[in-house]
């Protein structure tokens, strides 16, 4: 590792951040003090290391988009000092939170690495080290000509470095918690790390980094399930202002071919209401028309989401509804891979 390198850690809160609260028992978040404690190794590393902390630092189960402007923010205006960033962030909406933070940085060419931990970093058998630790490494990591080997935004989780928009939490326990179904790991560590640059985006062109903060979170998920009601469906479709839909279907893209249901869709996209369609299975693409029972979809002007994950899907169209007003646009951007998210067959 180069001792030139270094990283600005943003602190932003999850149980990495926690203690428990000696009143209730229940994990609370620390100060930036209380938890660097924690971390004494952070001043023998040979990576050049500032810390930054949201304040207060919160459970990530109270995201909410305007804390995806407060972190692209924080990139945008430590850019240039620093050549990677770890953001240290709860489990719970991490996938979101990484996935919509990739599609805020335009021209990013430096590692944007979301770490964190299933236990404190105060806590003996706590995983929170570990993964900090290489974070830092990845982070700070650079070619023979100075230039990151990792420069997107990624998640890093017990071994594994992931596309940020690949990604799904997937145990409430295991260490290993994360998982990028549809796309190869970034890195491994092991007794060494080992970088994949096949998996890895190429770095962006030299234009400087450009956030885009513009988010419409007028959109539901929509589950399928054997038995749902018309009433509900429709009172989901016909909330007033919604402007997208993400569809989970059945397998492979597939629906009830039940008329009323057709209809619904059919009336929404009539409206302008867009439907992407996202399968429930974790592994495996949309096919559209593979099945009769996704035929009907295609006819009510429904549109593939491929292999897209839920956290990018939901995350990707805030980003496109709030960047473009008409849904001829915004269908047009969501059929293309913005930064890696998506498979297109
Ligand atoms: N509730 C915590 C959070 O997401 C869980 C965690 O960090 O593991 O902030």
């Amino acid at each position: 590792m180069n001792k030139d390198q270094s990283v600005l850690l943003i602190l932003t809160g999850g149980t990495i951040s926690m203690g428990e609260d000696p009143k209730t028992g229940a994990l609370a978040p620390l100060d930036k003090e209380q938890m660097l404690s924690f971390l004494p190794e952070l001043s023998q590393l040979p990576v050049k290391i500032s810390t930054i902390s949201f304040n207060p630092m919160i459970d990530s189960s109270d995201v909410a988009p305007d804390f995806w402007v407060k972190i692209v923010e924080t990139i945008r205006d430590n850019y240039d000092r620093f050549d990677g960033f770890v953001v240290l962030h709860g489990t719970d909406t991490r996938a979101y939170s990484a996935s919509a933070v990739s599609f805020m940085l335009k021209n990013l060419a430096k590692p944007v690495i979301f770490t964190g931990s299933q236990l404190p970093l105060g806590f003996l058998r706590s995983d929170a080290k570990e993964n900090v630790m290489n974070a830092i490494e990845m982070a700070a990591a650079h070619d023979e000509q100075g230039r990151p080997l990792v420069p997107e935004v990624s998640i890093f989780f017990e071994s594994f470095l992931m596309r940020g928009n690949r990604t799904t939490k997937r145990s409430t326990d295991n260490f290993n918690a994360f998982r990028a179904y549809n796309y190869p790991n970034l890195a491994k560590s092991g007794v060494h790390i080992k970088y994949f640059p096949v998996n890895i985006l190429p770095l962006s062109n030299n234009n400087p980094l450009e956030i885009n903060t513009k988010l419409d979170n007028n959109i539901v998920i929509l589950t399928l399930f054997p038995g749902l009601r018309k009433e509900v469906m429709a009172a989901m479709l016909n909330v007033p202002g919604l402007r997208a839909v993400v569809l989970k279907s059945y397998g492979s893209g597939n629906a009830p071919r039940t008329e009323w249901f057709y209809q619904l869709l059919k009336d929404a996209t009539d409206r302008g209401i867009i439907i992407v369609n996202i399968s429930q299975c974790q592994t495996g693409s949309v096919e559209m028309g593979r099945y009769e029972t996704s035929l009907n979809l295609q006819k009510a002007g429904v549109v593939s989401g491929y292999d897209t994950t839920l956290e990018a899907a939901v995350t990707k169209l805030m980003h496109l509804l709030g960047n473009y007003d008409h849904r001829e646009d915004v269908v047009r951007h969501w059929e293309a891979s913005i930064c890696g998210e998506v498979t297109i067959q």
